[in-house]
C-alpha cells in the first residue's frame, strides 16, 4: 500500500468541530507517528525541490508544523504567513472573504523578493480562500509561485477551482 493510505489512516475525523455539522480533519495522530510524519515531510520536500522552489511559505498554524521540516529537508528558507497582527516587522497584508465576514493574513515584506520561487504548504485545502490570499501576497511581493502542496484537499468544497486563476499554471499537489 502507498503513502496515501498510510497518511489517511493517521487522520482523525472529529464530528461537529468547530461547530455542529462540520467534520474536522485532525492531523495530530499523524504528527505523533514518526513513520507517517517522516513520509509526509519527505513527500512534500520532494515536490518542493522538483518544482524548483527557493522558499517555503507555511500558513498559520498547522502549515508551520508541516512547512518547517519540509523547508529544512528541501534546503530552502521557511517563511511564516500569519494571521493579522502577529508579525513584528513591516508587513504586506491580504484580506479575504470567509463564509461570514473576512480574515486577513500577513507576511514580513522583507522575507520575499523578486527572484524567489515560493512553495506554499498547509495541512488542509478547504474553500481555498487562505491559500488564494497567500498567493496574492507572494505575487504582490514580486516573487513567483512555485506551487501549493497540502496533505489533504476537501474536494467537495471546490478549493481547487477557486485557486485556479491565482495558481496561473503552477501545480497544486494534495497527497
Ligand atoms: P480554506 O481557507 O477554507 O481553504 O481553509 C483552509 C484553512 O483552514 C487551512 O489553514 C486549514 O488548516 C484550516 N482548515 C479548514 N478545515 C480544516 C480541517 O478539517 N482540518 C484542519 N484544518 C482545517
Amino acid at each position: 500500500t502507498g503513502i496515501s493510505e498510510l497518511l489517511l489512516s493517521r487522520i482523525r475525523d472529529v464530528q461537529d468541530y468547530p461547530e455542529p455539522g462540520v467534520v474536522f480533519k485532525d492531523i495530530t495522530p499523524l504528527l505523533a507517528d514518526p513513520a507517517a510524519f517522516t513520509a509526509l515531510t519527505d513527500s512534500l520536500a520532494e515536490f518542493t525541490v522538483r518544482h524548483g522552489a527557493t522558499k517555503v511559505v507555511g500558513l498559520e498554524a498547522r502549515g508551520f508544523i508541516l512547512g518547517a521540516p519540509v523547508a529544512v529537508r528541501a534546503g530552502v528558507g521557511f517563511i511564516p504567513v500569519r494571521k493579522a497582527g502577529k508579525l513584528p516587522g513591516a508587513t504586506l497584508s491580504q484580506a479575504y472573504a470567509l463564509e461570514y465576514g473576512t480574515a486577513e493574513i500577513e507576511v514580513h515584506a522583507e522575507d520575499l523578493s523578486p527572484g524567489d520561487r515560493v512553495m506554499v504548504i498547509d495541512d488542509v485545502l478547504a474553500t481555498g480562500g487562505t491559500a488564494e490570499a497567500s498567493l496574492s501576497l507572494i505575487r504582490r511581493a514580486g516573487a513567483q509561485v512555485a506551487g501549493v502542496a497540502v496533505l489533504m484537499e476537501l474536494g467537495f468544497l471546490d478549493g481547487r477551482a477557486r485557486l485556479e486563476a491565482a495558481l496561473d499554471g503552477a501545480p497544486l499537489e494534495a497527497l
